[in-house]
């Protein structure tokens, strides 16, 4: 492809992209297709010659958008958003035309020195303390398992990077029940082990409850065990329920723990001066993760992780093989050395263009937006005496679910649950669902960017007339 060519398709796709932005409401938000519907339609061996773009065009629209789930579609309710916004995708647009590699500062220092400065941008915002420094991963799954293995070092005073885990005693990882699974998984990866991750009970409001955290260190020591690491939530996945961390903190203090904190969701809201609490405690924080690519308008991937020691990170993961050898070596990042990947994108011009965009009074306004119409939504759902809400409404997350009079425990769940499967297959809302004290929960997550009480109070009129209908 030439560039004249090049030049010609992309203005066709940008104003694709402008229309879609335009229309996206017009979708159905959950993809309506039946497994195989797209694998089948795809040829089974790659064309020999050269095809146009036109045609690949072409299937795009035919094959691929019908297989679409539309995260951008103002009324996708469900998981978490993966948000991104217009800056995000120009910037997005550059990253890709640069194609930087950004795994040391010399294949590119101006993106090593923007992530920098970007990292200090987001702690500030968010109010880490500022000693912190940071780091763009690709996901909280790996900064949660780089914060484990940074704490498995530390306890094993840095013996098992080079022994393997067979010469350490045995560690102990502790989150609560309501812990998002990606801790679990860094726990096996990382070789401490599955069961030696304790998953404390939470409190009436799905919160980490630090007595019985106590308690658990407490046993684990008499046993002979290693405690090693907390994981506390700010935001956990289910009900976005805001664990104590400087109860947890103390704890952590008391034996020398490391304490990571995931708040992947709801950590945006701490750009708001009225959820500063969430953070209390922050000063007994190691590391701490949250995702500009759910509720900071940041199309995906873009992690930010912080931690209080960036030497301890850097020696935990640094590998200086010959072909890596710099002469500007210890006196820049080289952020190869602070996580998993060697390989990294140029993410943090994302970001850039995100905050410079909004401005950071832009984020909060849309921020509080999100959080105001949730608790007007779950306002309207305590009014009706035929819904109940299930969890304490923290930021943006509602929890609840449809009680018919009636009926028993078992048959208001099959209701639920078909009650969630009626509204997805509508195309017209997508909710997904927990399980709360052994309730099925419908859970709606209003806080995807274009989001506006207007497409709330629709959902709610359908949710209602659906669950209704249902005999
Ligand atoms: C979404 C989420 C994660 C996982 O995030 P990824 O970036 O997809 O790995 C981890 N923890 C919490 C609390 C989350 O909400």
């Amino acid at each position: 492809m030439t560039a004249d060519e090049f030049r010609k398709h992309a203005h066709v796709l940008v104003d694709w992209m402008a229309g879609y932005m335009d229309t996206v409401e017009e979708y159905p938000v959950k993809s309506q297709v039946a497994p195989g519907e797209i694998f089948n339609q795809i040829p089974d061996s790659p064309p020999l010659q050269s095809e146009s773009f036109d045609l690949l065009l072409k299937d795009f629209r035919d094959i691929i958008m019908p297989g679409i789930t539309h995260w951008q579609h103002p009324d996708f309710y469900a998981y978490f958003p993966a948000n991104t916004s217009p800056p995000s995708v120009l910037a997005e647009m550059l990253i890709a035309t640069l194609g930087s590699q950004c795994m040391i500062w010399e294949t590119s220092p101006a993106a090593a020195e923007l992530e920098e400065k970007m990292m200090i941008w987001l702690r500030d915002m968010i109010k880490l303390p500022g000693q912190f420094e940071g780091v763009i991963q690709d996901s909280a799954s790996t900064a949660t398992l780089a914060a484990i293995i940074s704490a498995r070092e530390k306890a094993s005073g840095f013996i098992t990077n080079s022994e393997g885990t067979k010469t350490t005693p045995i560690l102990r990882v502790y989150c609560s029940e309501q812990t998002h699974s990606s801790v679990e998984k860094a726990v096996k990866i990382c070789g401490i082990g599955k069961k030696n991750l304790v998953k404390v009970p939470v409190r009436d409001d799905f919160s980490f409850d630090p007595v019985k955290l106590k308690e658990a260190v407490t046993l684990d020591l008499e046993k002979g065990y290693i405690p090693c690491c907390v994981v506390a939530t700010i935001g956990t996945t289910g009900t976005t329920a805001i664990d104590p961390v400087r109860a947890i903190g103390e704890i952590c203090k008391a034996h020398g723990l490391w304490l990571h904190v995931d708040a992947a969701m709801a950590g945006t809201a701490l750009i708001l001066p009225e959820f500063q609490w969430m953070l209390v405690g922050r000063e007994y924080i190691d590391s701490f993760v949250f995702n500009p690519h759910k509720w900071m308008f940041t199309n995906f991937d873009c992690t930010a992780y912080f931690v209080r020691d960036a030497g301890s990170l850097i020696k935990t993961f640094e590998i200086l093989p010959e072909y890596l050898k710099t002469r500007t070596r210890g006196k820049v990042n080289d952020y190869r050395d602070w996580g998993v990947p060697l390989g990294r994108r140029f993410r943090a011009l994302k970001l850039w263009s995100v905050i410079r965009s909004y401005g950071t009074e832009g984020l909060q306004t849309i921020v509080r937006n999100h959080i105001s119409i949730a608790s007007q939504l779950a306002n309207w759902i305590s009014l009706e005496n035929d819904f109940e809400i299930l969890a304490p409404v923290v930021v943006s997350v509602v929890c609840f679910r449809y009680i018919p009079t009636g009926c028993s425990e078992e048959e208001i769940n099959s209701i639920n649950e078909k009650l969630n499967h009626l509204l997805n297959d509508s195309g017209k809302i997508y909710l997904s669902h927990t399980v709360l004290n052994g309730k099925y929960s419908l859970r709606m997550v209003t806080a995807q960017t274009n989001v506006t009480i207007g497409h709330v109070t629709k959902a709610w009129e359908l949710i209602k007339n659906t669950a209704r209908s249902i005999r």
